[in-house]
């Protein structure tokens, strides 16, 4: 199983609307292709993992890297792992903004990081730790 982290920046913030538009498509087309992961969202900026069969996660990679939605994309970490972190998310999302979600156990050592490169620039793996946090229990 492949997967692939990566941060971008939207070009202008998106509303709640357009958040669950975006997803709305996001799951549907992942459905299909066997992808799973989670997007995180927080003041206009994003991280999202994508996981599955390699070369389905690199297509929908370039088609989502081409989306004039949201521009600067850079991958933190990608490689092969023996199972899915969110084996039942189409895709999973979380806006860190909101304040129940900033409750999530572990989440303070994140709380004032922004979701860019230069943030997990020391310790690329830390961004799979923010990940898991938003795992759901087995
Ligand atoms: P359509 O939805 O019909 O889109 C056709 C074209 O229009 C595409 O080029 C699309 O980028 C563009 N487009 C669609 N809606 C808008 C809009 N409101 N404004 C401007 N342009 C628009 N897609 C997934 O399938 N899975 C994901 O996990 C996923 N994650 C994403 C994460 C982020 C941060 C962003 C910004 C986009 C993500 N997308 C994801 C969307 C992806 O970039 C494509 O838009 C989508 O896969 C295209 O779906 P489609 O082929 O069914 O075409």
């Amino acid at each position: 199983m492949h997967y692939i982290v990566y941060v971008s920046a939207a070009v202008k913030p998106f509303s709640k609307a357009a958040l669950l538009e975006l997803l709305n498509k996001a799951r549907e087309n992942n459905q299909r292709l066997g992808i799973t992961g989670l997007l995180l969202y927080k003041d206009g900026d994003f991280i999202q993992l994508l996981e599955g069969e390699r070369a389905k996660v690199e297509a929908l990679f370039q088609t989502i890297s081409a989306d004039p939605r949201h521009g600067g994309t850079i991958v933190l970490v990608e490689g092969e792992a023996d199972q899915r972190l969110f084996t039942d998310w189409s895709m999973g999302f979380r806006d860190l903004s909101d304040p129940e979600v900033r409750k999530t156990p572990g989440f303070s050592q994140f709380m004032n990081r922004p979701l860019s490169a230069e943030s997990f620039a020391d310790d690329p793996n830390g961004c799979l730790e923010l990940l898991a946090l938003f795992k759901p229990p087995i």
